[in-house]
């Protein structure tokens, strides 16, 4: 086996890379860093600034005499087109190549209607978002769907609760319209991303989301990358099946699954038995206001069900953070410190001596934020821009 040196292997997107990160900024470091000739750095640097994936920043600090041009990521130099949806809302955007958001939305969707119907309304959205922006300008897509995704093909997995969804192969749906790469994951997942990247990287790298809204689902971050699973089914915590759920029927076939009693579902369905009428979660939280004690009960039942659940999950995952999302969570104080107290009593204690259990910082915006880095960590690798070259 012959041994290459280093600067063999520094191909454009390596030099990208480095840009990005900030680690070699000018064409000096690039070479130093790198070991590469001259003319090879401004090779690549060319190629780069050609791709509009650079840009050259004169503006550097004045030492007299010529500062070295600053080579600079361009955010602008591209956009990505994500989408997260959930049961019943879409999030639709367009993001710059670092993530950010250049244009967003919020639809109501009924995502049970199936993709040929919402991903028609997704694609206009995009469409319109994208406004006098050339549709060459777009890069890649990125999508969370509520459907368990097998990534590697991605194509979507999920026989017993979406039938419409299931094995969906969306990528050339949507190539139709964007002929760019497409990633998808599920919801859940991309909300723990998103989550991940914008508030804890690299200060909690081992995180649990648990997403408790219409459903419940849960996206596991470990050593910093989301945890898919043999067939991209990791984290699904809302069909573990509770003790003394009453004996509620799950729409997956089995009995007290955590999603069939802690859900917004199970707490609004909880409340009409007892003679409440709520319609949606805003009137719960009416009722909370109002210090309605019945109602504090079931919520309280929700929380320690779903805290038994994530307590289980964290002595099997250490994770160092717990984020508590969705509207349920959002909307309740009390199931974020209801399930706290289940999850330090009911866990080992080395599993919680650090263990943070938080709400979600980001709100609905996490999946947003998560698509955008989905497709951007794969579009920007040095591999997928060398290969695009
Ligand atoms: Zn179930």
């Amino acid at each position: 086996m012959s041994r290459r040196p280093a600067a063999a292997l520094a191909t454009s997107g390596e030099v990208l890379r480095l840009i990005r990160t900030g680690e070699a900024v000018t064409r000096a470091d690039i070479g130093r860093v790198t070991g590469l000739s001259r003319p090879a750095v401004s090779l690549r640097v060319t190629e780069l600034l050609d791709r509009r994936l650079i840009v050259e920043d004169s503006e550097g600090p004045s030492t007299g005499g010529r500062p070295p041009t600053r080579l600079v990521f361009n955010a602008a130099g591209g956009v990505v087109l994500v989408a997260s949806l959930g049961a019943s809302r879409a999030q639709i955007a367009v993001c710059d190549l670092a993530g950010d958001e250049v244009a967003g939305t919020e639809l109501a969707v009924d995502v049970e209607e199936g993709p040929g119907v919402v991903l028609p309304l997704v694609m206009r959205t995009w469409e319109e978002l994208l406004g006098d922006r050339p549709v060459s300008l777009v890069r890649g897509v990125g999508l969370g769907v509520p459907a368990t995704v097998e990534f590697a093909a991605r194509r979507t997995e999920s026989a017993r609760i979406m039938a419409s969804w299931t094995g969906v192969a969306i990528p050339p749906i949507i190539a139709e319209r964007f002929p760019v790469p497409v990633f998808l994951d599920n919801d859940v997942n991309v909300i723990a991303i998103g989550e991940h990247r914008a508030v804890y990287a690299g200060e909690a790298d081992d995180l649990l989301f648990v997403k408790v809204s219409t459903r419940i689902g849960s996206g596991v971050i470990a050593g910093g990358e989301i945890l898919r699973g043999a067939l991209g089914a990791a984290g699904e915590i809302g069909h573990i099946p509770v003790r003394d759920g009453g004996g509620v029927l799950c729409r997956c076939g089995n009995t007290d699954c955590l999603d069939s009693v802690a859900s917004a579902t199970a707490i609004l369905r909880g409340l009409r038995a007892r003679g409440y009428e709520v319609k949606t979660l805003a009137d719960v939280v009416g009722l909370v206001r109002g210090g309605d004690a019945e109602t504090m009960t079931v919520i309280r039942d929700a929380a320690r069900m779903l805290g038994e659940v994530v307590a289980s999950a964290v002595n099997i995952l250490n994770p160092a953070v717990v984020v508590l999302g969705g509207d349920v969570a959002e909307s309740f104080p009390p199931v974020v410190s209801g399930v706290r107290e289940v999850v330090y009593r009911r866990s080992t204690a080395l599993a919680t001596r650090n263990l943070r259990i938080e709400r979600s910082r980001l709100g609905p915006g996490a999946g947003i934020t998560g698509c955008a880095h989905l497709v951007l960590d794969h579009i920007l690798s040095p591999e997928a821009v060398d290969l695009s070259s």
